[in-house]
């Protein structure tokens, strides 16, 4: 079946190069675009109303007519659409099996001073956060949680990398997402009244027995080393998740959920629909 849009079969085609270019960082800095992959993930990102640049659709997908009416959406939300053959999915996704649809947006980070810091809050800071998987997954669980959002702090990894995108299963669309450094961080946090809780393995108080406040960030600290001792020392409390066993450390995502359920619990769940 024949759909209004232009066909590409080559992967030396000009936009297939840019869309396939995205799975790097550099250029997706250089040009402020990332990838989205699935039907369920852009979906995602234009009910939350990310603007979509370009869209590749395998043909058959295309003609049938909850896609078309999706591409009919990007299509009026300026995205330029066309279609495209397995082998040029293949080759943008880097996937045997790809998605029958893969959309480029245009990144959006929220800045620190624009978060709505009145009334009670519940925030979560990520500081050098390394792992897309971690990041992505700490994104999709702040959403459940009903966090109001999440601020990178310091060298993170890219959180609009596929395998980020892909973690936070379309949570990325809907979440407020900032980043800073330490310093900013700092100054923006004691600014706005906010009580920093950090998650470490020097805590000496339980997780369930700390203050967190009602202007509340939950501080996370990177995979390999934690949190420096500089940035521990301006926390206004440290506490610790208890373990058993062998293992030195929970996973960050891991440890990220029981802090973030830790506060919402806190709060008796409010807003849930529970
Ligand atoms: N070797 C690192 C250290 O000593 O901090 C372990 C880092 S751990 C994999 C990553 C982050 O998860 C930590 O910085 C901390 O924020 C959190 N975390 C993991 N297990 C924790 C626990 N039992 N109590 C508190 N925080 C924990």
């Amino acid at each position: 079946m024949t759909t209004p849009f232009e066909h590409i079969t080559s992967t030396a085609n000009d936009t297939v190069k840019l869309l396939k270019s995205l799975n790097a960082k550099k250029a997706r800095a250089e040009t402020g675009l990332f990838l989205a992959e699935g039907a369920r993930l852009v979906e995602e990102a234009m009910v939350h109303g990310w603007s979509p640049a370009y869209v590749l659709a395998g043909s058959d997908a295309a003609s049938r007519p909850r896609t078309a009416d999706l591409l009919a959406r990007l299509k009026k939300a300026g995205a330029r659409v066309l279609t495209a053959s397995e082998k040029v999915l293949v080759s943008v996704s880097r996937k045997d099996n790809p998605q029958t649809l893969i959309a480029a947006f245009r990144q959006k980070l929220s800045r620190l001073a624009d978060l709505d810091a009145a009334g009670p809050r519940r925030w979560v800071a990520l500081y050098e956060v390394r792992d897309p998987g971690n990041l992505g997954t700490i994104v999709r669980t702040a959403d459940a949680s009903g966090v109001d959002g999440v601020i990178l702090v310091g060298q993170c990894c890219d959180p609009f990398s596929v395998e980020a995108v892909r973690a936070t299963m379309g949570s990325l669309f809907a979440m407020k997402l900032a980043t800073a450094d330490f310093a900013t961080f700092d100054a923006w946090r004691r600014k706005a009244g906010a009580r920093v809780v950090a998650a470490s393995m020097h805590g000496k108080q339980r997780h369930d027995r700390a203050d967190y406040g009602d202007r509340s960030i939950v501080l996370m600290g990177n995979e390999q080393a934690g949190l420096p001792a500089d940035v521990e020392a301006t926390c206004d409390e440290l506490v610790r998740i208890p373990m058993n066993g062998a293992a030195d450390s929970l996973n960050l995502a891991a440890a990220a959920a029981v802090m973030i359920y830790e506060v919402w619990r806190g709060r008796g769940y409010n807003g849930s629909d529970q």
